[in-house]
């Protein structure tokens, strides 16, 4: 079984990029990245609507393309 990638982003302290990366899986908010345009430590975070959650509570219709 294949895991899902899932989106997650990043702000960078040092450089202001607002970078973003995808992950198998949904546990990597909080961990550790390295911005890609300067190197520095940046913290994950889960970008949130864009993973498949069958049991969402408050499930937003959304376009999804294709
Ligand atoms: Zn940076």
């Amino acid at each position: 079984m294949k895991a899902n990638l899932v989106l997650y982003v990043y702000k960078c302290a040092k450089c202001g990029y607002n970078g973003e990366m995808h992950l198998p899986g949904d546990g990597h908010a909080g961990e550790s990245a390295t911005c890609t345009v300067c190197g520095a430590v940046v913290t994950l975070e889960w970008d949130g609507g864009v993973t498949f959650q069958p049991n969402r509570p408050h499930f937003e219709k959304r376009k999804q393309p294709g």
